[in-house]
């Protein structure tokens, strides 16, 4: 009993634990129903006609009343389980009500089906039946399932022997079995209730784990794939992502490779320090990024070299967008501090070509080719864009 006493829980997870064995528990209850309301249903008609529909014997009329009683009681629990709880707030404590309610009847109608049986035989069969029915497959708390065995046996032991007080001693058979049973069903009764909450918890432990390890494996692969100063994506993210753009159907489409390097940035550093020159990278790679929006995938390559593929360009498309990232880092403002060189603000000079990219070795001949492009610019003023494949020498 100790260890009943520990599984506990919250208020929310007994609303959560309700709703998963009322759902489980609903499919046996209907079962069970309809078949009991089916079985009384045969049980009236057979006494009718073995009556000739005049009852006129006092067993056919007791039987009659307990068959009748058990068919009301399944028809009522039906529609108050369909009435009662459909779409109703809570609907799940009131199913698991229902379903105990219905166990308790079925038990008591089996006793007193098996005292009165007991003037012509000593079948306990339904009483059986009806008690493993109960203690194996409805959820019942042990404070309603141990009263409830324990009463309907005394009920059961006090009827047999009130109904054959004469021959008391025929029926000791049916007291041991009918004991016996019933503490095999406190048993099984309360370790499947116990079982099924231990069962919930575990689960909803595991559960728990599972959606922590989800987290953190995307925390640890949004670390892995971005790079920690300015977000963008990172070196790494670069080669997985080339290896799946490889495989991907898209890889016959164009592919428009950019090289952009901030120009003089060693002087940034110099003059403002880094933490300022961080923040101009920061600025830099996110003025890059909203330009290129999400047509394609912009990379921090290195240092202050960023990357960006753009896929399937349209004509002129490359060069339009290369002259916006140089408009748009200049215009974003960021003092360059080489004002008496006539440079106020910082700039960016992008080297770019378009080809197909289907292995790793188109890739690095169109990452050869961009970088060359670069170099191109920077040795012939910076802040400007040049495709390789419009320069002058190769
Ligand atoms: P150029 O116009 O030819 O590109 O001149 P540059 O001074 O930019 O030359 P280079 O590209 O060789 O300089 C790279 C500099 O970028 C050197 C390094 O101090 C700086 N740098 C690289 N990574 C970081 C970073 O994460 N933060 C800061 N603050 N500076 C960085
Ligand atoms: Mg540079
Ligand atoms: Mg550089």
């Amino acid at each position: 009993m100790k260890k009943i006493e520990t599984i506990k829980m919250t208020r929310e997870q007994e609303m959560a634990f309700k709703k998963k064995t009322a759902g489980r528990t609903g499919k046996y209850f209907w079962t069970a129903l309809v078949f009991c309301a089916c079985f009384q249903i045969y049980n009236i008609c057979y006494t009718l006609q073995y009556t000739d529909f005049l009852l006129h014997t006092r067993p056919s009329r007791v039987y009659m009343c307990l068959y009748a009683a058990l068919l009301s009681a399944c028809l009522l629990m039906g529609i108050l389980a369909a009435v009662w709880t459909f779409g109703k707030k809570g609907y799940e404590h009131r199913l698991l009500n229902l379903y105990m309610i219905f166990g308790c009847a079925l038990v008591f109608w089996s006793v007193c089906l098996s005292i009165y049986d007991h003037r012509v035989s000593d079948n306990i069969s339904i009483f059986v039946t009806s008690v493993v029915y109960v203690a194996g497959l409805l959820y019942m708390s042990p404070k309603i399932s141990i009263p409830l065995y324990v009463i309907s046996e005394i009920v059961l032991v006090t009827g047999i022997a009130m109904i054959e007080k004469n021959k008391a001693g025929d029926d000791y058979g049916s007291y041991v079995n009918s004991i016996a049973l019933v503490i095999i069903a406190i048993f099984l009764s309360v370790y499947r209730w116990q079982q099924t909450r231990q069962e919930f918890l575990t689960n909803l432990l595991l559960e728990e784990k599972n959606r922590e390890i989800m987290e953190q494996t995307e925390k640890l692969n949004f670390i892995a794939h971005h790079d920690t100063l300015t977000g963008i994506w990172n070196r790494n993210y670069l080669e997985q992502w080339k290896e799946k753009y490889f495989l991907s159907p898209a890889k016959e489409r164009a592919v428009a490779v950019f090289m952009a390097d901030i120009d003089h940035f060693k002087h940034y550093n110099d003059r403002f320090g880094h933490v300022l020159g961080d923040e101009c990278l920061k600025r830099v790679a996110q003025t890059l990024k909203e330009t290129g929006k999400e047509k394609g995938f912009l990379f921090r390559f290195g240092g202050e070299e960023f990357l960006y593929v753009l896929e399937g360009p349209q004509k002129d498309e490359s060069r339009r967008l290369a002259e916006q990232m140089c408009t748009a880092v200049v215009e974003e403002k960021i003092s360059s501090g080489m004002e008496e060189e006539g440079k106020e603000y910082v700039t960016v000079s992008i080297g770019y070509t378009e080809g197909v990219m289907r292995t790793d070795e188109e890739f690095r001949s169109l990452l050869r080719k961009a970088d060359q492009a670069l170099y191109y610019v920077k040795n012939s003023g910076r802040n400007r864009a040049a495709a390789y494949e419009e320069l002058p020498e190769k």
